[in-house]
């Protein structure tokens, strides 16, 4: 029996396209359902969703959030639960999954989806009241576990129909239209970054870390996005770091000089940026690379950050990228735990030699969850305010112990001396600024 699903959509601020519900939305098509999209941008009460909940007529309700929105989310979930007394609510997504009991517990759900969510919401669709590995039920003594989709070549193509227009605020990366290359978990390990936090949380089998697509796959999910959205300016990775062997990038980049031809971006890793990469990356025609340095000190990178390349490499990787004729996007953290003035001088300098195109600079983020975190408990420099702070500060947001806010600004002030500037501006705590996308609106789509 054919269902009616919602999702609603409650993003950080740019953020207009949902990756995750992109998926499900297309799983759930191609099982024989229908779908829409409630989308609650950050500046809206939720009582201004009201009318359009009521008006969705959905059978079920899929709420997808991170925890900055689960506030939002839990007035959502009532207005809903009033408003569609006969509809099933279903919550997943970041928040969700790291704290399942926890949001069944404070929103009027019927069940949580934890990790990947093809096949539980398609049970939960077909069936609320039968159990399946992903699902937490009201009621019932649902263990924790995890369905992890293996078969990543059988997946659908994204539903960008559902959102329209797919591209987010940002540098070039976040606005280039996203295809996946991979699905699971980026394999490296920073101590500071929620997605490591997030993998050893969902601690995947082995086999379920990395499962590439092939090279077929991806390029005709492109193609077929270009045909479907207007003005395609260019596409991107959308993976946490390019995933693949050699061997593969080597054959997706001829692939995608031959199918596709339109400019394409990607995060990578300073140890990834080897000639031969690089000599791939120039076939596809790459013309915009995302790197995190985080710190001019080597030595603390390697020891708190587990980054563990030095200036040195960094330095050749940059060239290597710019002789290339690619454009960077470098980015680096101030407010480190225990940053000293000398650190911050390292920052500034090594920032000074690389010369990105685009410099990007911001405070640390604590994120619960991660590794870094757990030290920032221990030395008790936790500011309960910003941990999970989705928009950053204009201020440290660790208690600093071995430098003052008057050296940050210092390093800041000579930051933003540092060119060149490639016309998106040079970086800002607020990211570089580009011309404004149209702004997300309160909008039922159908
Ligand atoms: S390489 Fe990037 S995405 Fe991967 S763990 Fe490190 S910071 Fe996170």
């Amino acid at each position: 029996m054919s269902r009616h699903v919602l999702f609603v959509h409650a993003p950080i601020p740019g953020a207009r396209f949902n990756s995750s519900i992109a998926a499900l939305s297309a799983w759930l098509k191609a099982h024989g359902h229908t779908t829409a999209l409630l989308v609650v941008p950050p500046d809206v009460a939720a009582e201004a969703a009201r009318p359009l909940l009521r008006q969705a007529r959905a059978d079920v309700v899929a709420f997808s959030y991170m925890t900055c929105r689960a506030e939002l989310v839990a007035e959502l979930a009532a207005i809903a639960r009033a408003e569609l007394p006969a509809a099933r609510l279903i919550a997943g997504g970041a928040h969700p999954t790291s704290y399942p009991r926890e949001t069944l517990a404070a929103l009027p759900l019927d069940a949580v989806c934890v990790g990947e969510g093809e096949a539980p919401l398609l049970s939960f669709v077909d069936n609320s009241e039968a159990p399946h590995p992903g699902l937490v039920r009201r009621g019932k003594d649902d263990p924790v576990a995890r369905w992890w989709a293996m078969d990543v070549d059988a997946l659908p193509d994204w539903d960008r129909a559902l959102f329209g227009d797919v591209r987010n605020d940002g540098n070039r990366y976040e606005r280039a239209v996203g295809v996946a290359f991979a699905r699971g978990f980026c394999p490296y390990t920073c101590t500071f970054c929620g997605v490591d936090g997030y993998r050893r949380l969902n601690a995947p089998p082995r086999g379920a870390v990395t499962r590439l697509r092939s090279v077929e796959r991806v390029l005709s999910e492109m193609e077929g996005a270009r045909a479907l959205l207007p003005d395609v300016a260019g596409f991107a990775s959308w993976d946490e770091i390019l995933p693949g062997s050699r061997r593969w990038q080597r054959a997706f980049m001829e692939g995608y000089r031959d199918r596709v031809g339109l400019p394409f971006a990607c995060h990578l890793r300073v140890e990834q940026v080897t000639d031969d990469l690089v000599a791939s990356l120039v076939i596809g025609g790459c013309d915009y690379v995302v790197i995190g340095v985080e710190t001019g000190d080597e030595a603390y990178r390697k020891r708190f950050l587990d980054k563990g390349f030095d200036n040195a490499s960094t330095l050749a990787a940059f060239e290597r990228l710019h002789a290339a004729g690619i454009a960077t996007f470098c980015s680096f953290m101030l407010g480190l735990p225990f940053e000293t003035p000398q650190m911050l001088k390292k920052t500034v300098q090594l920032a000074r030699e690389i010369a990105p195109t685009t410099l990007s600079w911001k405070y640390y983020t604590p994120e619960r969850g991660t590794r870094l975190f757990g030290l920032l408990e221990e030395h008790d420099l936790v500011i309960d305010r910003w941990v999970d702070h989705p928009f950053g500060g204009e201020e440290a947001m660790v208690r600093l112990t071995h430098c003052t806010q008057r050296d940050l600004d210092v390093a800041t002030a000579a930051l933003r001396l540092i060119g060149p500037n490639d016309g998106e501006g040079r970086g800002t705590f607020a990211g570089p600024p580009s011309p404004a996308l149209p702004a997300l609106d309160l909008e039922l789509r159908t």
